[in-house]
């Protein structure tokens, strides 16, 4: 058994819910929205790899010597992918917690 952190009622350790006050356990928590797994490796694992990887073919067919501005803009959307990666997999490492 495990104890709610915000209302200390005792729930399953498997529950992804607590009965008690509504606490949402998950991996990220965005706008008020609980992630699970599923969802934390999907969109912050996997689509910000396939964005990386979208941008570094993107670069490599426009040919990206002596466009140094398009360049920056590519560099500034890698690291903001890079970012929620960052975020989700130090999260999905940590194990979950509740939200609420
Ligand atoms: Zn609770």
């Amino acid at each position: 058994m495990e104890r709610c952190p915000f209302c200390r009622i005792e729930i399953d350790e498997e529950a992804t819910a607590c009965w008690g006050c509504g606490a949402t356990k998950g991996y990220i928590e965005s706008n008020g929205r609980v992630y699970g797994k599923g969802q934390t490796v999907i969109f912050g694992v996997l689509l910000p790899i396939a964005g990386m990887i979208f941008l570094i073919v993107f670069c490599d067919s426009i040919g990206i010597i002596g466009l140094s501005f398009i360049q920056a803009i590519l560099l500034g959307a890698g690291v903001l992918l890079a970012i929620p990666f960052c975020i989700s997999v130090h999260h999905l490492v940590n194990g979950a917690v509740w939200y609420r």
